[in-house]
């Protein structure tokens, strides 16, 4: 299901095998150019979905110029390597998350690091167990970022005559941003805001230092204040 909700600003309903059952890819289109933010997760049927949608309102996924997205969690950056083989699109995203990301691709260390980091935080062991296997699913769908540019916290990016300002939002993700487009009210807040939930908060199991409920709360607070 494709809904302009703002001037030539479609979201992208797209399925998602987890709870929420559904997760949203946003494009962005300015004469012939596609921008996305985020683009749903890679399951059968969801790429053709997403192609269908965007061709329905003009648009092929060729003509896709940029990817921004909001974190590398797989449901929101899933197919962001098929959309960057059939357009050659820049990717954007912060530092942080491409960090995440890399840390994710780096195989039996990233088991072995999850299982210490869990275990010496005093998660019993059936529960690590079960953790892994989610890690092992979600690095089986992790795509390859080809990244173009990192974002920086408060810039003002340009798509054609749009601007949006970039948000960091770390707490349900390490390096999580969101997109705010001050002159329509109109943030991209990726999982930061949920409707009826609050987003899990995810540990960095790379980075000991950060604080998943104290960034979390900090970044509310942050978005809160938006106009
Ligand atoms: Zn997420």
């Amino acid at each position: 299901m494709i809904t302009e909700i703002s001037d030539k600003l479609y979201r992208i309903t797209l399925p998602m095998p987890f709870r929420l059952r559904h997760v949203h890819a946003y494009a962005l289109t300015d004469g012939g150019n596609v921008a996305f933010f985020d683009t749903g997760m890679l399951m059968p049927g969801a790429y053709e979905k997403l192609a269908a949608d965007l061709q329905s309102v003009g648009h092929g996924v060729e003509s896709v110029s940029d990817i921004y997205l909001t974190h590398v969690h797989t449901d929101h950056c899933g197919m962001s390597e098929m959309i960057q083989k059939k357009s050659n699109a820049r990717l954007h995203l912060s530092e942080e998350a491409h960090q995440v990301h890399t840390h994710f691709q780096q195989g039996e260390h990233l088991i072995a690091q999850a299982r210490f980091f869990y275990a010496r935080h005093g998660v019993p062991a059936h529960d690590v167990d079960a953790i892994i296997e989610e890690v092992e699913d979600m690095r089986s769908r992790i795509p390859q970022l080809d990244v173009t540019t990192f974002l920086q916290d408060q810039e003002v990016r340009r798509f054609g005559n749009r601007s949006f300002e970039v948000i960091f939002t770390p707490g349900h993700a390490a390096g999580h941003v969101c997109f705010f487009f001050r002159e329509e009210g109109l943030l991209l807040a990726g999982d930061h805001i949920l409707p009826y939930i609050a987003p899990s908060l995810n540990p960095n199991i790379h980075d000991d230092i950060f604080q998943p409920l104290k960034s979390y709360l900090e970044s509310l607070a942050v978005v809160e204040k938006l106009p």
